[in-house]
This record gives structure tokens, C-alpha cells and sequence, in this order.
């Protein structure tokens, strides 16, 4: 019985693992040529996904890569007042520590056997217990993960339903080596998350494991084509830069600081959601998991969810190795509920960063949320 699993994020990965440790082969096709053709991108804040990696025996590993600081937080108006600053003591519980992505997937991707990761195989189509891939070969399946991120082709099989723009488009930017080039940037911004919301505008900006602060400009209630009206001329940083700082107006001069201080590497992120609660109706031979099932708003529910998409799919295989229908059936009962509760927590919190007094809101939040 072959498990096909299609992309190697964190989800897919986490379910080859556990079936590995249930003593289960898979094979996972990912359509990138190597682990480290891509950025991985910036910090996940990991908390209930540690449960998948506990299932993975993989969560001391874990700890030992995570980054407990990185759970500090201060959060600030645009005429520079500090609102809140919470520092994490150094022997707070690791609950919610923050990882860097590529060493979470290193973390995974090391834990597999080497040819349980088939790179370089993108997937088109699936008919018939094939799996067909843009290069023209293909592969038998009895089982079909899609495990192939925002934009799945495997979800097709399973559901009309596709991401839909959410009013929120991001440019990410970001400062190398902060503490020798900028440090007096580094130490306002300190060790975790530094949050500046304004009226349909925020910039977060965050350390990473490799000295990198990594910046998100958000520019909320705006349109699915705004960056083409936006004028930011992203193939010139220097012009970019300018014009982004121009849509700051009356902010503090240390938020610009930030963004002049930015390298090159200028990106801009259309945000898109599928739609809260999702559901199909369950295939013997296909499932979805992580952001191909339930793509959320980026408010730190969506890697965990995918962790633990994996992890429990895993297990329910392991429970009915002779009966992938059964298994499909009962993880997908129990991914609905998790992962709509979760979609709609996520929805809620997205509503109140798009809203005018977000500020205020998300100062209350963090007072009242027993986090
Ligand atoms: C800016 C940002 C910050 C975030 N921060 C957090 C956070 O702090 N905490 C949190 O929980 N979540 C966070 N998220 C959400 C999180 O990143 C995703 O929910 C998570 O990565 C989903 O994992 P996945 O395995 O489903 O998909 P992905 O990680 O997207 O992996 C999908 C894989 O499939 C591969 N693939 C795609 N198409 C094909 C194909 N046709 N054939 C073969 N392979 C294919 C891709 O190359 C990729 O390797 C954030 C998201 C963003 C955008």
C-alpha cells in the first residue's frame, strides 16, 4: 500500500515522520530541486503543533533549536508611545517559543531516511491511482496526500472551494547582521516581536535565529490588485524604500529608520484565505492537509495546525494500517473541528488588526489573553 504525499512543508513532513516512527514507508514528492532552493522565511511561533512533534519524538530536538525570547513582545502607537513590553523571564515554559522555519524543516527533513523526499517532482494531475508530475513521470498511489501548501493542485480533487483575497497585501523587507550594522535598531526592536499598528497599517517587525530582523508592512482594507496601484517600484529597492516610508505619514522617525535600514530583498504578499469551516466529502484515496485544507490568516495558527494535521493523520494510519478509508475518515472528522475552531479564532483576530482602534483591541487582547 504506497502513501503519496505531495509537498514537503512542515505538515507533509510531520506526517511522513510519524509514519516512519509507526514503522509505515511514504514517499513525499516536493516540487523544489533542493531543501535549500528556497528561503524558508522568517519565525513560527510553535505551541500546540508541539504536540506533533512529541508524536514525532522529536519535541527535545525541538527545544533545543526553538528560541524562548523570541516570545517577547512590545507593542507601539505610530507617534512612537509604548504600549506594552513583556519580556520573557529566562526560565518561563517553553509554550510558545518561536523556531526558525528552515530549522524546523531541517529538523523533519533529518529525521526521514534520505529518499523519503523525492525533490524536484511538482505535481500536475491524478487519475486512477497515478500521480502525474510537470516533468512527465508519474507514480503509483494508494493513498493521496495533499500536503502542497496555499495554492494546492491536489485540493482540486477533493473541492471546488480557492483562496480568496482578504484585504490585507504585505511587503516583507528585512535588516542582515542587525547588531553589528544597526544596533541601535536591534535593541528597539529586542529579542522577539515588535508591533506598530496604525489605522489599516502595521509593521512588525521580528529577530530571527540568524541575526536578521525580518519586517511585514501590512496595508489592511486594501484591494487583491493594490500593489499595482501602489506605487512602490519593487525592481528599484531605493525607490521602493522611499515610497514605502511615504506611506507612513506622521510616523515616528525610528519606524522609518527601520525601513531605510532594509536590504534589498523587497517582497510583496497578497494575503488570501480559504473559506472558515471547509469541508468535502471523504474520499477513500485522497486527503488534504495543512494550508491546502484550511488556509488561514498569518496570525500563528497555521503552521501548528499543519504539525498536528500530519502528526494525527499519521496516527490514525498507524491505527488502521489496513484500512486507509477508515483512517482518512476519522482524521478528517477530528481536522474539521480543530482546524474551523482555529480558522475562525484566526478570522476574529484579523477582524480586529483591519479595524480603526486596532491598537487599543490588541492592547486589551494581550492584557486579557491568559496566553
Ligand atoms: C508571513 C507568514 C508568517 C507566518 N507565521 C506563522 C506562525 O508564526 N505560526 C504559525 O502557526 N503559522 C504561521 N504562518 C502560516 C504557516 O506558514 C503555514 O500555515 C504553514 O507553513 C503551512 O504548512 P504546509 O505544510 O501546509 O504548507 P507549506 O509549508 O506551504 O508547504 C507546502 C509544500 O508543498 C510544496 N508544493 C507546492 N505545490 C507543489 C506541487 N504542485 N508539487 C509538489 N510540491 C508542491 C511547496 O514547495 C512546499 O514545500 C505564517 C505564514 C506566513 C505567510
Amino acid at each position: 500500500m504506497t502513501i503519496t504525499i505531495v509537498g514537503a512543508g512542515l505538515g507533509g513532513l510531520a506526517l511522513a515522520r510519524v509514519l516512519y516512527v509507526h514503522g509505515i514507508d511514504a514517499v513525499v514528492y516536493e516540487r523544489e530541486l533542493a531543501r535549500d532552493a528556497r528561503g524558508q522565511g522568517g519565525m513560527l511561533d510553535i505551541h500546540s503543533g508541539q504536540r506533533a512533534l512529541r508524536e514525532a519524538g522529536l519535541l527535545d530536538r525541538f527545544h533545543a533549536i526553538a528560541r524562548i525570547e523570541g516570545q517577547d513582545m512590545r507593542l507601539l502607537q505610530p507617534d512612537g508611545t509604548l504600549l506594552l513590553q513583556e519580556d520573557t523571564p529566562d526560565d518561563a515554559p517553553p509554550d510558545r517559543p518561536e523556531v526558525d522555519r528552515a530549522d524546523l524543516r531541517n529538523l523533519l527533513l533529518d529525521s526521514l531516511p534520505e529518499d523519503t523526499v523525492r525533490w524536484g517532482h511538482a505535481f500536475t494531475a491524478a487519475d486512477e491511482g497515478l500521480v502525474h508530475f510537470a516533468d512527465g513521470s508519474s507514480a503509483t498511489y494508494d493513498l493521496l496526500v495533499g500536503a502542497d501548501g496555499a495554492q494546492s493542485r491536489v485540493r482540486a480533487l477533493l473541492t471546488d472551494a480557492r483562496p480568496a483575497h482578504i484585504g490585507q497585501n504585505v511587503v516583507e523587507l528585512g535588516i542582515p547582521d542587525i547588531d553589528r550594522t544597526h544596533p541601535d535598531l536591534a535593541a528597539m526592536v529586542g529579542r522577539g516581536n515588535y508591533w506598530v499598528l496604525g489605522d489599516s497599517l502595521s509593521l512588525a517587525a521580528q529577530r530571527n535565529g540568524d541575526g536578521r530582523v525580518r519586517l511585514g508592512l501590512s496595508f489592511y482594507n486594501t484591494a487583491a490588485d493594490w500593489f499595482a496601484i501602489s506605487g512602490i517600484p519593487f525592481d528599484d529597492p531605493d525607490a521602493a524604500r522611499t515610497r514605502l516610508i511615504d506611506l507612513l505619514p506622521g510616523w515616528h522617525p525610528r519606524f522609518t529608520a527601520l525601513i531605510a535600514a532594509c536590504d534589498d530583498t523587497i517582497v510583496p504578499r497578497s494575503i488570501t484565505t480559504l473559506p472558515v469551516g471547509l469541508t468535502w466529502p471523504s474520499t477513500p484515496d485522497v486527503t488534504l492537509l495543512g494550508d491546502a485544507a484550511h488556509l488561514m490568516p498569518p496570525v500563528g495558527e497555521g503552521a501548528n495546525m499543519a504539525l498536528l494535521d500530519g502528526a494525527l493523520l499519521g496516527l490514525a494510519l498507524a491505527a488502521h494500517p489496513d484500512d486507509f478509508p477508515t483512517a482518512v475518515a476519522e482524521y478528517e472528522r477530528e481536522m474539521f473541528e480543530r482546524t474551523s475552531a482555529a480558522a475562525r479564532m484566526s478570522a476574529d483576530m484579523q477582524e480586529l488588526l483591519m479595524s480603526p482602534d486596532a491598537c487599543q483591541r490588541l492592547l486589551e487582547f494581550f492584557q486579557t489573553d491568559p496566553r
